[in-house]
Order: C-alpha cells, then sequence, then structure tokens
C-alpha cells in the first residue's frame, strides 16, 4: 500500500467495503483496515432485506446472496409465550428475487472484501487502526498489524469510519459510559436441524429482551437476540455454572414455545457469541469531520433486521456524495458541504427506521406493551407486514437515488 490514499476506510464490515468498492471503481485510491480475520461469525441475526439485491449484484456480491443464501422469507411469525401471530411479508421491488434471505456473515463480509481486493483496494488485515489525527484533507492513521508491536502511518486525503458499534476507535474510548441495568446485550449462534417452517422468519418477544431466528446457507439456522443486562444478570444468578449464552438459550426455550418446539430436534454448531452493549441511534453529524458509514454512523435496534441493509445503504450515499466532486481532493476542500449534505441525507433515509425500530423494540420487551402489541396484531396481522414495508424491507435508499 503506498503511504499515501485518496480514502482511508476502518472496517470491512458491509459498510467499509461497499464504500471501498465503489470508490476504488471510480479510480480512487482507498485503503481498506480490518482488525479482524475472515472468515468470521459475527452477532447477526443475518437477515438481508430484498431492497439490497440491485446494490449486491452492482458490487459484485449478487452471486453470493443468489447461490449462497438460504431460504426466500415470504412470511413473519411474532412468537411470545405461548402465541404466535403470522402475516405475509411484503415483496420488495426486484422482480427476479422480491424477497429477503439470511446469509453468513463469515461468506457476505468476505465475498464484498474480496471484491474490494479486486476494484483495486489496498487491503489491511488483521490489522488495527490505533488512531486518525489530522483534518479533511491530510490524515494521518496510526496502523498496527495484528500480533505485531510495530506500528506505520498511512496519510489519506479523507477518512472514513465504518468500524460498526461495539468498538470504538481508541482515541474516543474515554466516552465510554459505564455500564447500565437497561444496556442491551446481544447474543448468537447457529444450529443444525432446527424445525423452522420454510419461509418463515420468527421474531421473538420477551421480557427484557427480543430476538429472531432464520435458516440461513446450507440449512443452518441462525439465532440472534438482544437482552437487557438487568434480565441476563438475574437469569444468570439462577444458574451460576453456565455461561452466559447457555443461560440465554434456557431462558429463550423457557419462555417462549415457539423456540423450545424449532430447537428441541437441533444441536448447536459453534458457541454462543455475544457482543455489545447495543447503541442504538443517530452518530452522524453535520459537522462530522471523520465521515461515517454503517453502524459507526448509526443504528436501530436489530428488531427490524435493517443493519446490513443501513451499511450498504449508507456507503453508497456517502460514495454518491463523494464523487459528484470528481476527486478526493475537491471532495476535501468542500467537506463542511459534504458532511452537511451526507448527514441530511443520512437522515432522510434512515430516522423514520430507527424510530420505528425502536418502537417495536421497546413493545417487544415491555410485558404490557407487548401485550397490547400482540392483541393488535392478532387483530390485524397487516400491522406486521406494513411496519416491515415501513421499517425498509421493499425499497431501497440507493434505488430512489438513481
Ligand atoms: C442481535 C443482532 C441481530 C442482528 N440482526 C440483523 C439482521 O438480521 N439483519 C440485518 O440487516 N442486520 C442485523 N443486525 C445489525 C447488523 O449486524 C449491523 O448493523 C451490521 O453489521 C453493521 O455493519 P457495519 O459494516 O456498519 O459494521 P460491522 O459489520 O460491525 O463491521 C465493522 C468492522 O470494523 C472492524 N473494526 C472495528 N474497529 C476497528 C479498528 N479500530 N481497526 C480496524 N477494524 C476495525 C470490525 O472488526 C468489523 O469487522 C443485527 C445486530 C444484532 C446485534
Amino acid at each position: 500500500m503506498s503511504a499515501r490514499v485518496d480514502a482511508l476506510i476502518v472496517g470491512a464490515g458491509p459498510a467499509g467495503s461497499a464504500l471501498a468498492i465503489l470508490l476504488a471503481r471510480a479510480g480512487w485510491s482507498v485503503a481498506l483496515v480490518e482488525k479482524q480475520a475472515f472468515p468470521r461469525r459475527k452477532v447477526c441475526g443475518e437477515c438481508i432485506a430484498a431492497s439490497n439485491v440491485c446494490l449486491l449484484q452492482a458490487l459484485g456480491a449478487g452471486d453470493a446472496f443468489a447461490q449462497g443464501a438460504g431460504p426466500e422469507l415470504r412470511r413473519v411469525a411474532l412468537l411470545r409465550g405461548a402465541d404466535a401471530i403470522v402475516a405475509d411479508l411484503p415483496r420488495a421491488a426486484p422482480p427476479h428475487a422480491p424477497w429477503g434471505r439470511a446469509l453468513g456473515r463469515e461468506a457476505l463480509d468476505t465475498r464484498l472484501r474480496d471484491r474490494a481486493r479486486e476494484a483495486g483496494v489496498a487491503i489491511r488485515q488483521p490489522c488495527i487502526v490505533q488512531a486518525i489525527e489530522g483534518a479533511p484533507g491530510a490524515w494521518k492513521a496510526v496502523l498496527r498489524a495484528a500480533g505485531s508491536p510495530a506500528t506505520r502511518v498511512v496519510d489519506a486525503t479523507l477518512a472514513v469510519a465504518a468500524h460498526g458499534s461495539w468498538e470504538r476507535l481508541p482515541d474516543e474510548r474515554a466516552a465510554e459510559r459505564a455500564h447500565r441495568p437497561g444496556d442491551l446485550l446481544a447474543f448468537k449462534a447457529n444450529f443444525r436441524g432446527a424445525a423452522i417452517d420454510d419461509g418463515l422468519l420468527p421474531v421473538l418477544a420477551f421480557r427484557g429482551g427480543y430476538g429472531g431466528m432464520v435458516v440461513a446457507e446450507d440449512g443452518l439456522a441462525t439465532v440472534a437476540c438482544c437482552i437487557r443486562r438487568e434480565r441476563l444478570q438475574s437469569a444468570r444468578a439462577a444458574s451460576p455454572s453456565q455461561s452466559a449464552g447457555l443461560v440465554v438459550e434456557s431462558l429463550l426455550r423457557a419462555e417462549i414455545e415457539g423456540v423450545a418446539r424449532a430447537l428441541e430436534p437441533a444441536r448447536r454448531v459453534g458457541p454462543w457469541l455475544a457482543a455489545g452493549p447495543l447503541r442504538p441511534g443517530v452518530r452522524v453529524r453535520a459537522d462530522d469531520a471523520l465521515l461515517r458509514v454503517g453502524n459507526a454512523a448509526g443504528e436501530a435496534h436489530p428488531i427490524i433486521g435493517e443493519g446490513i441493509s443501513m451499511a450498504l445503504q449508507s456507503a453508497a450515499l456517502l460514495a454518491d456524495e463523494l464523487l459528484a466532486y470528481g476527486s478526493a481532493e475537491a471532495a476535501a476542500a468542500r467537506h463542511a458541504h459534504v458532511a452537511r449534505r451526507y448527514a441530511r441525507a443520512w437522515r432522510l433515509a434512515f430516522a423514520p427506521r430507527l424510530r420505528l425500530a425502536a418502537a417495536f423494540a421497546h413493545a417487544a420487551m415491555n410485558p404490557g406493551a407487548s401485550t397490547l402489541l400482540m392483541a393488535l396484531a392478532r387483530a390485524w396481522p397487516g400491522l406486521l407486514t406494513e411496519g416491515a414495508r415501513r421499517g425498509g424491507k421493499t425499497r431501497s435508499v440507493a434505488e430512489a437515488m438513481a
């Protein structure tokens, strides 16, 4: 990698790789820095909305989705206790692929990273960005390869945070807040042989948490959920010898009949993964010096399963904004304008989704509100269909821009 690049991107999740591909294809020199080796498992429900199909194809990852992803998701089931309310999911615009499907992050993130490399992006992996200093036009990023104490500095005209939401950049860590009882911690595990109806996406509601189950590639099921710290702590106190993941699994099986039934014939593959706490909300700002995409820009409660969409589509939004200036130098010279326009576009595209997700998440976690939610959904299952439509399942921001 040359010591100076047009754009340095921190993190090769869907947001970082998508942005890297789009900028590199336009002739920009791009460095993409990822601290973990791929393929890697990740805490994620792994559902990809069909609204992303055209963008995935444009990024060169359409084949991974078309050939590798699990069954088409045509119905959603809201499960709480012994109740199950089933509704249709809305069709998305692409006539050849109108349904969402699940694809493991091992496959998705690796494919996008590989496409970035093919587009000419300099990939530094596993390598951590330890610090970024400077200002638009003249950034200095300090990189350290995994397992090595040595650091090197890369100069960049533009720098973009695509590091997700679990890890902050090292120089932002001072802003981390103390643990709170209401923090949401996230868990995920894979199961082989789960009894989940073909094409069904079960969404789980329980006291102090929510989650989902889905069949992804090769019949492997993903179970992912978020649980309030206080709820997890009390459950763990009752089973002090068990790992947090196993406690979560027992809780889900005990509290939701549909989970117990689905996992009864199943065998867990690999350990439970944990991450968190979640930080839902908008982080992108009109005066950002460091541009942000994906979860680094903002995060919806994952109950609506739209994080990958927002990662890919925010990358497309930012690429569109930057490439309008022709060169990285020109974009950096107008940085205040770029950041303001991008932040506005981001909010217009995604803020309604964040609000919807927050309302749904709190309704699912709160016993009183979830009783009301179930009653409403039972009376009008179309509420779930309409919620999925408004949550972004049918239309991509990238298509709206075209
Ligand atoms: C329980 C749960 C279920 C979910 N289910 C779904 C779902 O079904 N569908 C959906 O669309 N979304 C879902 N999401 C959300 C989705 O996982 C995220 O929104 C998505 O991963 C965001 O992508 P990203 O590229 O912004 O960040 P990430 O995917 O988090 O990627 C960031 C990358 O940056 C790297 N990194 C971090 N710091 C550094 C550093 N200093 N230097 C170098 N590299 C660094 C990390 O290693 C990571 O690979 C779920 C989330 C949770 C918690």
